[in-house]
């Protein structure tokens, strides 16, 4: 395995709590729109194991052609040792990344494709529009629904709707709205539904989703293929 060390480039605030953190890219890393990577803090190696509370797991906003790695995250108030460290850090500072996979490529298969996702969820879709809107090959068109009780909606320069470029998005502040776009969003029986969020906010979309007669090969999370079949088939009630 090999562990990237590299350093904070620069801290954007996109929301109220909410930064991206633009890691510099280091020589010969590269990853797919999607892609997750392991992010980790100065010290998560220096014991005989690694210490898994300066580790996380974080969606790469960027593409690799921006030439930084973006890291979007919310660090409220009261948060974990991991943020409180994260939110601590400068322009400058090293951190590592390693384990880089994306189990969310944009699937070019001429059908439509809808990104469902909640809060900061959003940012694992940020490269696959920026993708789409590079080369739309073979997808029909792509539509985001992103709920977020607290109004932090992020990256609304591009999350705008772009009729022209088949690209359409929609933000929400409550339950009630997202469910009944998102059952709207079902009568297309052909299309993809790429999801992210927590793992209660998977497991009820993925309800609604089979509810309304989406087959499984039609819902794409970013878990790894045996996780993701556990997933599929758990018996949830919303
Ligand atoms: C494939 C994958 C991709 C992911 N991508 C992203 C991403 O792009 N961006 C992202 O932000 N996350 C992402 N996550 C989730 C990420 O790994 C973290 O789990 C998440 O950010 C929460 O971080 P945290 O555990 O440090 O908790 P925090 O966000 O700090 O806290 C989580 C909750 O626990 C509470 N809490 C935590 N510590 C305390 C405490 N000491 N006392 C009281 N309350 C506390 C907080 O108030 C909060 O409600 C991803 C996860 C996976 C599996």
């Amino acid at each position: 395995m090999q562990i990237y060390w590299t350093r904070i480039n620069r801290i954007i605030s996109e929301a109220r709590e909410i930064k991206t953190y633009m890691l510099d890219r280091p020589a010969g890393f590269t990853w797919e729109e999607g892609a997750h990577t392991h992010f980790a803090l100065e010290g998560f190696n220096a014991g005989e194991k690694p210490d898994r509370s300066l580790i996380r797991h974080m969606s790469i906003s960027t593409l690799p052609h921006e030439n930084l790695i973006g890291i979007t995250t919310r660090v409220r108030k009261q948060c974990s040792e991991f943020k409180t460290i994260l939110s601590s850090l400068k322009a400058g500072d090293e951190v590592a990344i390693f384990k880089t996979h994306s189990n969310v490529p944009l699937k070019r298969e001429d059908r439509n494709v809808y990104l469902l996702s909640s809060g900061v969820g959003l940012a694992t879709f940020r490269p696959l529009v920026l993708e789409y809107f590079e080369r739309a090959g073979n997808v029909n068109q792509v539509h985001s629904l992103n709920i977020d009780s607290s109004r932090d909606f992020i990256f609304t320069d591009i999350f705008g709707s772009a009729p022209d470029r088949q690209f359409t998005s929609q933000f929400v502040d409550n339950r009630k709205d997202y469910y009944e776009a998102m059952k709207k969003l079902t009568s297309d029986q052909n299309g993809l539904f790429y999801i992210v969020g927590s793992d209660e906010f998977l497991m009820h979309n993925i309800e609604v989703l089979r509810a309304a007669g989406i087959h499984p090969n039609q819902i794409m999370l970013d878990k790894h293929e045996t996780a993701m079949s556990e997933f599929l088939s758990r018996d949830v009630s919303i």
